[in-house]
């Protein structure tokens, strides 16, 4: 589970502190060293750290007093919101369009997890919301990528939009709009193509795709696994298509987990959804308050 050795530290420095009757501002400077240690060593990006500690130092000193917690407490109190405000703060919900269907364009790197998530996010709109969503293979470079979208499709009786590899992916995304308002599917959701890096081709396409169908929401997923790139990755795909979420994947893996604490300060763009695992139902919505709770324990 990621988090695992952040979640520890953080929870052996909040031991010594919580029981105190009295803090002082030594104990304060401490503790707030250990966080500092902890999130560094989980990969949390310097200056996002720096930043929280310095919130947490004015907070946790200049303390308001409930009477209810022991000082300990109200400074781990202080840590918590925090963190939780460093996510997000609320959970972000997924949009509704007006006049359905309400598109969704799916974004990432080639290997981040990107059609596991698309096949996952069809599941929850349907399990969850009741809703009847239309997928569309609009990666026309990779026939395997295809292949996994229609196989997605059949496992969850779903049906799955495609032309194969040789048609346009900005026409495939026109058409299956055109689809999902004939039939009444009330979401759309279109996996576009991968690469194992960002370049101007993808870019462009991507970009053609947004003018095209002005997508309710732009979700990028992006590979929790890969620490510090994870929030570079995210960065540039924000700079080029101003992407509305971001879902992080394969959580459950023994990552350091410091992206999720980075991306949401860096770009500015909430984390929606994480992945747990490679099964259908592995989605979680993200909730920044549960994930602090998780992480301190
Ligand atoms: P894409 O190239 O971005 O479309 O990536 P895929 O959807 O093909 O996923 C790449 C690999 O990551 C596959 O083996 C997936 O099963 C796996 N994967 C995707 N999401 C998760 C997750 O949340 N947890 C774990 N453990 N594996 C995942």
């Amino acid at each position: 589970m990621a988090f695992e050795g952040l979640a520890d530290r953080l929870q052996g420095t909040i031991k010594k502190i919580t029981g105190k009757g009295k803090v002082t501002e030594a104990d304060v400077k401490e503790m707030t060293r250990e966080v500092r240690l902890a999130l560094l060593e989980a990969d949390v990006n310097y200056k996002v750290v720096k930043d929280l500690i310095k919130r947490i130092k004015e907070r946790a000193v200049g303390q308001e007093v409930m009477e209810s917690l022991t000082p300990g407490q109200q400074v781990i109190k202080v840590v918590k919101e925090e963190l939780t405000e460093l996510m997000g703060g609320e959970q972000s919900k997924i949009a509704v369009a007006n006049k359905p269907p309400t598109v969704i364009m799916m974004v990432g790197l080639q290997g981040a997890g990107k059609t596991t998530t698309t096949g996952k996010l069809a599941n929850h709109l349907r399990k969850k919301f009741n809703r009847n969503p239309l997928l569309v293979a609009a990666d026309v470079y990779r026939p395997a990528a295809i292949d996994q979208l229609e196989t997605l499709g059949e496992q969850l009786e779903m049906p799955v939009y495609s032309k194969g590899t040789d048609a346009n992916p900005v026409d495939i995304a026109n058409e299956a709009i055109a689809k999902a308002k004939e039939e009444h599917h009330d979401y759309v959701l279109i996996d576009t193509a991968g690469r194992l890096h960002i370049d101007e081709d993808l870019m462009g396409e991507l970009t053609q795709i947004k003018e095209d169908t002005s997508p309710d929401e732009i979700f990028l997923v992006v590979d929790s696994m890969t620490g510090q790139d994870a929030v570079t990755v995210a960065d540039s795909f924000d700079d080029q298509l101003d992407i509305s979420g971001v879902v992080l994947t394969k959580l459950d893996g023994d990552t350091r987990g410091g992206a999720a604490l980075s991306i949401r300060a860096v770009t500015g763009k909430p984390i929606k959804f994480a992945g747990m695992g490679e099964k259908l139902d592995q989605l979680e919505a993200f909730h920044p308050d549960r994930m602090a709770s998780r992480i301190l324990g």
